[in-house]
């Protein structure tokens, strides 16, 4: 039975099938999958399903599998073939982008286009990605076959089990919970993948267990990074190891616990995603990666270099792939740093800046993001937020924008407290009050490396780290907030009226707030050349 995604694919197909669309180009890893929905329409619609490749040429569908044809047939004879051909018929063309390098096969594909649309004969075209020449981008209708969902995974797992169940079965020690870990773990997987991962697991200690889980999601890595675009991270880090950013947490906790479907039955939509704007080495990238873990869902990492890198095929067919995976692998956060490189665009193989292409990109980016309800939490992150287009920020892209500030001083303390317990040292051997106060300015990361060279410096003296070790460390260091003090500047009167501040003012009821700016020691006077002395 094909249900959810799936059943809305072959809907689609149907449809367009019985509006006569002439040529229709699937998307898609997933060869057998695509048949054998296009077999169950085939039947609905009381055609033969046939199917070629360039090595067995053209045979009657078979269920899944097609019969052996007697011999190899070109793709110009296939669509001579199809052309000349009487009555109705479904034809799925495996792989035929590889000969849209030919004009003879570009130049047949629309003649043949041009005579289908008065018969009930329809082409689909099946390829692992979008290669269409721009003669036919009118001819020609895109879809994409969806990745599995939970139910077609489960049915997989279930018909999986019965076999090993029939075999040994000591072979199944699964109980139902594990089950749907199992399937979870699956999701963004296509189909042959999700079965051979489960085959895997169950051969590799003889049964199938809970623990495999981890194998699952190990060979969901593995697809994912062969993705190109998206880079699948572990879950290390908690909301506890973020310092200050009190008002984001809290948001995000309030999202995180209505993630569940009691939230949708109490009338909350699903979250969307954040857009977090700030200095850089303030924490945004960090609060991505703690999402995911806080929520136990997978953290997924968007590479817009590698998407708009040029090696890996066009930029709007890597941006369609990458997606079509998040959400595949829903629920998950997909995250985005420097999303601001998205609009200028990357630089492709040619050398040249492509920022018509940039936009296209950006806006199936953005489009997507109003749309997907799949249940992708995209945590986009920007340092460079004057550039960013009113769009982005427009309500229903993002459910909140919030501006990532520098520490103030208890945040600050927090952080240091948080990198001194990471590195095995126990914060209330430190002054951590003196200590904040004097890192003012600091970001998070800046207040990270004087730890660090703090800890190098006494592990030269030869003694335990001390209160002073970090002082010193402190008092070498050049913030940030110096030496770019007017562009941090310019982007908190840009935030103050575009994004909600992440973390809540705490300063001391009794004590001024501090300065952004340490106070220097002033220069030294001496004689200045174009005044008078
Ligand atoms: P960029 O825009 O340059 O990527 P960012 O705001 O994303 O900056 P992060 O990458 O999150 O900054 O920060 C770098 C490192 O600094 C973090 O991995 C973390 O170790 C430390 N850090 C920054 N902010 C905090 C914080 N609020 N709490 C604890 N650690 C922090």
């Amino acid at each position: 039975m094909t249900t959810g995604a799936a059943a809305r694919f072959v809907e689609q197909m149907d449809l367009l099938i019985r509006a006569r669309y002439p040529v229709l180009y699937v998307v898609t890893h997933e060869e057998a999958r695509l048949e054998s929905l296009l077999a169950d329409l085939a039947r609905r619609q009381g055609k033969p399903l046939s199917v070629w490749t360039a090595t067995r040429g053209l045979a009657v569908s078979q269920g899944a599998r097609s019969a052996e044809a007697p011999r190899p047939v070109t793709a110009a004879e296939v669509l001579d073939r199809i052309r000349s051909q009487e009555g109705a018929g479904l034809f799925l063309l495996r792989d035929l982008h590889a000969f849209f390098e030919d004009p003879l096969v570009v130049r047949r594909l629309r003649d043949l286009a041009g005579t289908l649309e008065d018969t009930r004969r329809s082409v689909v075209i099946s390829a692992p990605r979008l290669t269409l020449p721009p003669e036919l981008e009118k001819d020609v209708t895109v879809l994409d076959l969806p990745l599995p969902e939970p139910d077609e995974l489960r049915a997989l797992l279930r018909s999986l089990c019965e076999q090993l169940h029939d075999d040994d079965p000591k072979r199944v020690q699964i109980g139902r919970e594990d089950a749907e870990a199992l399937v979870r773990a699956a999701q963004g997987l296509t189909l042959a993948e999700a079965e051979n991962a489960f085959a895997r697991a169950a051969v590799t200690d003889g049964a199938l267990r809970g623990v495999d889980v981890a194998l699952v999601l190990a060979e969901k890595c593995q697809a994912i990074r062969k993705s190109g675009m998206l880079e699948f991270h572990p879950a290390e880090t908690t909301l506890a190891d973020v310092g200050g950013l009190v008002r984001l947490k809290d948001w995000l906790r309030r999202r995180g616990k209505a993630l569940d479907t009691g939230a949708r039955e109490f009338g909350l939509p699903p979250a969307r995603g954040v857009l977090l704007l700030g200095a850089p080495g303030c924490g945004k990238s960090l609060t991505a990666k703690v999402v995911a873990n806080a929520w136990k869902i997978p953290l997924l990492h968007l590479d817009l270099g590698r998407v708009f890198s040029g090696l890996l095929g066009s930029s709007e067919e890597n941006m369609r792939r990458a997606l079509r995976v998040a959400d595949g692998v829903a629920p998950a956060v997909l995250w985005i740093d420097e999303i601001e490189k998205g609009l200028a665009g990357g630089t492709g193989r040619s050398g040249e800046m492509d920022g018509g292409t940039a936009q296209r990109v950006f806006g199936s980016l953005l489009t997507w993001m109003s749309e997907q309800t799949s249940g992708v939490f995209v945590v986009a992150t920007a340092n460079r937020i004057e550039s960013l287009p009113p769009e982005l920020l427009r309500r229903g892209r993002f459910d909140e924008v919030f501006f990532v500030d520098l520490p103030d001083t208890e945040a600050r303390a927090e952080i240091l407290a948080i990198h001194l317990r990471r590195r095995g040292r126990d914060p209330a051997g430190f002054d951590l009050v003196t200590l904040a106060e004097k890192c003012a300015g600091f970001s998070g990361a800046e207040i990270e490396h004087c730890v660090v060279e703090g800890l190098y410096a006494a592990f030269d003296l030869g003694h335990a780290l001390t209160t002073e070790d970090l002082a010193r460390a402190i008092a070498e260091t050049t913030p940030l907030s110096v030496t770019s003090a007017e562009e941090i500047e310019r982007m908190r009167t840009w935030a103050s009226s575009r994004a909600r501040p992440a973390d809540a003012p705490r300063r001391s009821p009794t004590g001024p707030a501090l300065p952004l700016v340490r106070p220097r020691p002033a220069p030294p006077r001496g004689p200045r050349s174009g005044g008078r002395v």
